[in-house]
């Protein structure tokens, strides 16, 4: 079969705040990009973004890069790379001004500068007192920040595939990266995408999980392509699960609203967090305060007739802070939870919100792995970055409004990396002449297979036995029989049947085609999260209470081809400044 081809200088896979700010980067330099999303830019999930997006301008509070660097360090519960975390704080000003000046519309203190506000985990002086280091517009930061990035890309000539989804890596016999299958998602249309660089960035997969709080379409689509490439993918046992999703629907209420003064209480009234964390209290580091939410369920003093959740109480912030500051969080909270929170609390339950893990790359948002048959090394052609990477800047626990941080400092970094690496090989390499077989196998089964499930039956097993055996609390045995479940319905994946294909929309083929990836997240969480016998950050063991450092203070690797795990080590060692030697972590 002919397929259309299209060449491009980059092919970035992804529309969000990360995808959106290396494209232009590289447009800006002249180079030719085309960017593919599944749905329009300003869809995508960066658009949800509520709270902020951290850097220690000072403006509030006393503060500095560096102080940012050791409570990240921290937060990741020492698992983080100390020279990524680095980078990453020291850049944090710096592209928080240019975010300001391509017209970010930020909100202001009476002073004019840029409002913030304390997010958690956030200290002064190495875990002092607390920081305000959340540079915020309303509760709607990532919506002001998607739009400012698609205009700046409009006005730079990048070009946007809408409605086009990345379907499998294309690489050489050596192992380099030369583009992408796609698929038109209106017309079913394939065609190869050539690049001299490709860059996934896709986003997370919280929908591994049946409750959320991402996106329908965060799927975990660049991790399943890298996956099925040979690629390993790093850490996937890591998940954050945030402490105020809406009780019963998963929609997330920011942690902005303790951030301004809300409070977390159990059914007798009763501001647990105190117990747990007594000097940071509701403003301990997510994993912290998710834990003492399932604590407080399974010890009995949870909320409702059920008591199985707690209350999120902001009213006596008032109506002006609460209208001002917080609008989008009542919105939410009127809708989905039918509670006005000028006047009651709203209910809420720990939720799976946020991958640490993902394709490894170096702060360069160059991929490493294995290469050939060899030892770990930079992937010619292929970059990553934002939540579908792992840097690794956020080890085993993300502090909140790092992420938005992370997209468009390594966003940036991998763009002008693309523009150096371009310019040492500036040609395309031929195609491999089975350039897009393994796509048109998947394709060609899912026309032709007879007598399986549906996708949506299959996608409903892998989503509970997620949410039962992988939650906030992992017990060995709940463990061990996930494995087996999950290799299950990972084969229950690969024999679904698209029912009655004459009058299915394409949105039928794309969830078949979404579910592969769903399962290959889902198998290297489950895998790795089984092997790793300790409790670190968000990965909490019934039968390992404590961290373990002298056997895992390692980063783990799964790949999918054998289903096989590696490990390497975590690089302890900053760029500048002193290592942060891991030490207990008390919030
Ligand atoms: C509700 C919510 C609130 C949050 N609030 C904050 C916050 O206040 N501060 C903070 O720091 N972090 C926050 N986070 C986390 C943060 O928003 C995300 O981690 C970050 O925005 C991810 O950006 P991204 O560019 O990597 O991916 P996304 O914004 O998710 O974009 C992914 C892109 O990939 C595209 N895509 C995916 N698969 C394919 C495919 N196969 N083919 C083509 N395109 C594809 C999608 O269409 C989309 O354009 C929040 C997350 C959620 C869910």
């Amino acid at each position: 079969m002919a397929i259309a081809r299209r060449k491009f200088d980059a092919v970035i896979v992804g529309a969000g705040g990360a995808g959106m700010r290396a494209a232009l980067q590289l447009s800006e330099a002249g180079l030719k990009v085309a960017v593919l999303s599944k749905v329009f830019p300003t869809r995508s999930h960066t658009v949800a973004a509520q709270g902020g997006i951290a850097a220690a301008l000072g403006n509030v509070t006393e503060d500095n890069w560096h102080w940012h660097m050791y409570d990240t360090v921290k937060g990741s519960d020492y698992l983080g790379d100390q020279d990524a975390i680095e980078f990453m704080c020291r850049q944090a000003n710096e592209v928080v001004y240019e975010l300001e000046h391509f017209g970010m519309p930020f909100d202001r203190l009476e002073n004019g500068k840029i409002y913030q506000r304390p997010f958690g985990g956030q200290s002064q002086n190495f875990g002092g007192a607390q920081a305000t280091r959340s540079c915020a517009a309303a509760d709607r930061t990532g919506h002001a920040m998607l739009h400012t990035l698609y205009q700046r890309n409009v006005r730079a000539n990048t070009q946007f595939f809408i409605e086009w989804m990345g379907l499998d890596l294309i690489r050489d016999e050596q192992g380099d990266v030369l583009g992408v299958t796609a698929m038109e998602m209106e017309t079913g249309e394939v065609m190869v995408l050539e690049a001299k660089a490709t860059l996934f960035a896709t986003g997370g997969a919280g929908r591994i999980f049946q409750a959320s709080t991402n996106a329908f379409i965060n799927t975990g689509d660049g991790l399943g392509m890298t996956a099925r490439a040979g690629i390993p993918l790093e850490d996937m046992e890591f998940w954050q699960f945030h402490p105020t999703g809406v009780y019963g629907v998963g929609v997330l209420i920011s942690e902005a609203v303790r951030g301004e003064g809300g409070y977390l209480l159990n059914k007798d009234g009763e501001r647990f967090m105190q117990r747990y964390a007594p000097h940071a209290k509701d403003l301990a580091s997510r994993d912290v305060v998710s834990r003492a939410l399932t604590m407080e369920i399974k010890e009995g003093r949870g909320c409702g007739k059920d008591a199985d959740h707690l209350l999120l109480k902001l009213d006596h912030l008032g109506a002006d802070v609460i209208n001002m500051r917080l609008p989008g969080i009542r919105e939410i909270a009127i809708k989905f939870a039918q509670v006005d929170p000028i006047k009651e609390p709203i209910p809420v339950v720990p939720t799976a919100h946020y991958m640490m893990g993902g394709i490894p790359t170096n702060f360069h948002g160059q991929v490493v792995a294995p290469y050939k048959t060899g030892p770990e090394e930079v992937v010619p052609g292929f970059y990553a970055v934002g939540e579908c990477a792992c840097v690794s800047v956020h080890g085993a626990n993300r502090l909140g409004t790092n992420s938005l941080l992370d997209i468009i400092v390594f966003g940036r970094a991998a763009g002008n990396q693309i523009i150096e690496d371009l310019k040492k090989s500036p040609h395309h390499k031929p195609l491999p002449v089975d350039v897009a077989d393994r796509t048109l196998a998947r394709l060609a089964r899912l026309e032709s297979q007879k007598g399986g499930e549906s996708v949506a039956q299959v996608g409903t097993a892998l989503r509970k036995t997620m949410q039962a055996h992988c939650g906030v609390f992992r017990f060995a045995d709940m463990l061990k029989e996930g494995v087996a479940k999950i290799g299950e319905v990972a084969e229950r994946a690969a024999q679904t049947e698209i029912k009655d294909k004459s009058k299915v929309f394409n949105t039928a083929r794309i969830e078949a085609l979404e579910l592969d990836n769903l399962a290959e997240v889902a198998l290297a969480t489950m895998v790795s999260a089984e092997a790793r016998n300790e409790s670190r950050g968000a990965h909490a063991r019934d039968d390992f209470p404590e961290r373990d450092d002298e056997k895992w203070l390692k980063h783990t690797l799964y790949f999918s081809t054998d289903r096989r795990l590696d490990y390497k080590p975590v690089r302890l060692k900053p760029m500048t400044v002193e290592s942060f030697p891991p030490k207990p972590r008390v919030y």
